[in-house]
């Protein structure tokens, strides 16, 4: 894309729109550990609704563990059960408050159930007139689950979908199941945990085009490319696997990614794949270097998904280092002259923000209503520090330190801290003046 449309669209990717109420929930991370959901869902296109049950396996962190806390959006919930027992639950805001028949033990593990039905209006999309469906970021919208980023899961989805559709979601597709009531299901598991941000699924009538490059079996969907069209919109995706893992010291971590252009959409990373807009194809059609988004959104497969901020406060080592990745990703490609045109677009928009009195430091203190100069923060000036690092340490130090750090919290999360410390590590320099000065702004 233009550098001049960036910020605008750097404003929609990635679902921060929704991120208010996932942002305070360490609290009840602590108590205990989510290892695992099993996921029954049959979202109604047309109606916008969604009908679900979740099991959920826990294991207690705690002694005398009574009751469990999990994000339930705005889902009404039908019943929580445990062996087949109903659990009495109340809910409080977007929290549903479980009270457990009897209390778990410090690693004790147990399976609640819970039934809910809703009509999200965020956290997922439906184009009822173009019979598609997918999920963005907010995924207790959709389904109960902790909807923080450090608790990783693993994830089977059964998703009920209409006769005629194409579906991704995390993981691998088990098989296609009928259902008792004669309704077509589709089966897909994650195996490798992940943070539930990552959970999600497209499911529409997509045509198909699959082609394999070495390892990595890559997936495009859509409705309204030609199979030669989508051949053409995703032709560099191997090549920025192979840069992004080459880049990360670390392969790409599935068999498969996924590219679905929906009817709308501004770029929505999930676990194995990405959902973009229609209007991203349109884009590359016309101009092969508008491919930014699409870079975005596979560094993230490294660098938001597996590499993880702890919480939403140090939200710039995904974002920031994503939009940044993409924009070396366009200097592997096109060239120096286009990373610097990236880079440039980043700090212009960083400088507006700056020059309106609203610069904070990129370590927030509360990430719990952030204003659009603070997204752009994270996204435009974390990019541009992370270019200004690379010119403070050098490229044989600055890549170096990017292996050391991704290799180190590969499939963890990770702090500010973290990634200075690896940064530091590796290059053998100290970087507590540049990170007082830049991310802090503790130094002037
Ligand atoms: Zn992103």
């Amino acid at each position: 894309m233009k550098p001049t449309g960036l910020s605008l669209l750097l404003l929609f990717i990635c679902g921060w729109a929704s991120m208010t109420e996932a942002s305070a929930q360490t609290t009840i991370v602590s108590a205990f550990d989510v290892i695992h959901y099993d996921v029954q869902l049959e979202p109604d296109v047309i109606n916008k609704t969604v009908t679900g049950k979740v099991l959920i396996r826990l294991i207690s962190r705690v002694d005398n563990l009574e009751t469990i806390e999990f994000d339930c959006g705005a889902l009404l919930i039908d019943a929580v059960r445990e062996n087949k027992e109903g659990l009495k639950f109340t809910r409080n805001g977007s929290r549903l408050n479980i009270s457990l028949s009897r209390p778990a033990k410090a690693k004790g593990r147990r399976t609640i159930e819970v039934e809910y039905h809703g009509s999200p209006r965020r956290g997922i999309r439906f184009f009822p007139d173009r019979g598609q469906v997918y999920t963005a970021f907010s995924n207790s919208q959709w389904m109960v689950c902790v909807d923080a980023p450090e608790d990783r899961a693993t994830l089977r989805l059964n998703l009920v979908v209409p006769a005629k559709a194409h579906t991704v979601a995390n993981g691998r597709f088990v098989a296609r199941h009928k259902s008792a009531s004669g309704k077509i299901v589709h089966e897909w598991r994650q195996e490798k945990p992940v943070p539930t941000y990552t959970f999600g699924f497209a499911a529409g009538e997509f045509h198909e085009v699959t082609e394999r490059h070495g390892r990595v079996r890559l997936r495009y969907l859509a409705a309204q490319f030609s199979d030669d069209e989508l051949r053409r919109i995703f032709r560099d995706t191997e090549d920025m696997i192979r840069f992004f893992e080459t880049r990360a010291g670390v392969r790409y971590a599935d068999e498969t990614y996924t590219q679905v252009l929906a009817a709308q959409g501004y770029g929505q990373e999930m676990s194995g794949f990405a959902v973009m807009g229609e209007s991203y194809g349109r884009q590359v059609l016309g101009d092969e270097r508008d491919v930014w988004l699409g870079a975005h959104e596979v560094a993230h497969q490294w660098w938001g998904n597996m590499v993880t901020c702890r919480d939403w406060n140090h939200f710039w080592l995904n974002e920031g280092m994503a939009a940044f990745m993409a924009a070396a990703y366009t200097e592997h490609r096109f060239g120096q002259a286009e990373y610097l045109r990236e880079i440039e677009a980043n700090r212009v928009n960083y400088l507006k923000v700056r020059d309106a009195g609203k610069e904070r430091s990129l370590v927030f203190p509360n990430w719990t209503a952030p204003t659009a100069e603070d997204r752009m923060l994270v996204y435009d000036k974390g990019a541009y520090v992370i270019h200004l690092l690379r010119e403070q340490l050098g490229e044989r130090d600055f890549w170096a330190g990017i292996r050391h750090y991704t290799r180190t919290y590969f499939g963890k999360s990770v702090t500010t801290p973290d990634f200075q410390r690896a940064m530091e590590q590796a290059s053998g320099k100290n970087l507590a003046d540049f990170f007082a000065k830049r991310v802090y702004l503790t130094k002037r």
